[in-house]
């Protein structure tokens, strides 16, 4: 029930109808008993600064923010916390008294859904990142400072993937990140080699395969993440697991970068697995 002192989180996105985000958000806000509403809202780019200064303007509490804004948002906001400065890309906004503070909370929940879906520790690990956009710059920051050993990155277009390298390598001391060729046979080395083989990259969301990934080079002791979630499953995570690897898509990841933002907005942890729990009957056969 809506009362005078409801406070306003949502989500800015362009498509945003899609978003599972206002459910669980909403579930989870429900089984605490906060009065808070969560609500998509479509804001085209061009629309973006308005859309941000009625943050202020309206006292929303705070928002999340999806494709195509996440990048853009952050010279819109006051303060960058440091990971989302690194990273140059914010998925969490808070209004703080009228002072807008980007967080990124996407390497977070996905460190948090590999441990709890695929126990996996980053640790000491070498991981084989796949694409070198937002989605790719949020994990390896979150892989690196968790302790990951190596991460080697194969970007469809190699240029993106060397300039993460150049951004990162400086300032992680200790780790060691390369380049690999979608189609070289170093990518078939880094597969071979790697504990981890991490989707970053659009591939799978129409249900499209991997092609020219050499699956024959998979060890039985790899795990494969999939950010990519479908209803249905995804072909990454199929086929990963007919080579006998274990294997998971982005879904538990989508629940915990919510998780970690509600904490922000609210101060309090949400009720455990209400996120997931109401994502996995949202998508019931994924
Ligand atoms: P982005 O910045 O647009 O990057 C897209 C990446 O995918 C780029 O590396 C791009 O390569 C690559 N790519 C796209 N189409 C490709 C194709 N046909 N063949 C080869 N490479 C292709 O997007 P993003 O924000 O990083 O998001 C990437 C994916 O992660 C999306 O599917 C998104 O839904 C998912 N995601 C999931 C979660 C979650 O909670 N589970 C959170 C964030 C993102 P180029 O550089 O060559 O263009």
């Amino acid at each position: 029930m809506l009362s005078g002192r409801t406070q306003i989180l949502g989500i800015f996105g362009d498509p945003v109808e899609h978003s599972l985000s206002p459910v669980m958000q909403n579930a989870a806000l429900k089984e605490a008993g906060i009065d808070a509403v969560y609500v998509p809202f479509h804001v085209v780019p061009e629309q973006l600064p308005a859309a941000v200064a009625s943050l202020r303007s309206l006292q929303i509490r705070g928002v999340n923010a999806t494709i195509p804004h996440k990048e853009t948002i952050c010279s819109l906001l006051d303060d960058l916390d440091e990971d989302a400065a690194l990273i140059g890309a914010v998925n969490t906004v808070v209004n703080q008294d009228g002072r807008l503070i980007g967080y990124n909370t996407d390497g977070a929940g996905l460190v948090a859904s590999l441990k709890a879906d695929l126990d996996f520790d980053p640790v000491q690990k070498s991981v084989l990142v796949l694409g070198a956009g937002g989605a790719a710059r949020a994990a390896i920051v979150s892989l690196l400072r968790q302790g990951c050993r190596h991460v080697t990155i194969a970007n469809r277009t190699p240029e993106r993937a060397r300039q993460l390298v150049y951004t990162f390598q400086d300032k992680f001391k200790g780790t060691t990140l390369a380049v690999a060729g979608v189609t070289s046979a170093e990518l078939t080395t880094a597969v071979a080699a790697c504990d981890l083989v991490l989707n970053t990259t659009s591939i799978g969301l129409q249900g499209e395969a991997f092609s020219d990934f050499p699956w024959g080079a998979v060890s039985s002791k790899s795990c494969f993440y999939d950010m990519v979630y479908r209803r249905g499953g995804t072909p990454f995570v199929a086929r990963a697991k007919e080579s006998g690897a274990r294997a998971v898509n982005g879904l538990g990841m989508l629940a915990a970068q919510g998780e970690l933002a509600f904490e922000l907005w609210t101060g309090q942890p949400p009720p455990s697995g209400v996120m997931k729990c109401r994502l996995l009957a949202e998508v019931a056969d994924i």
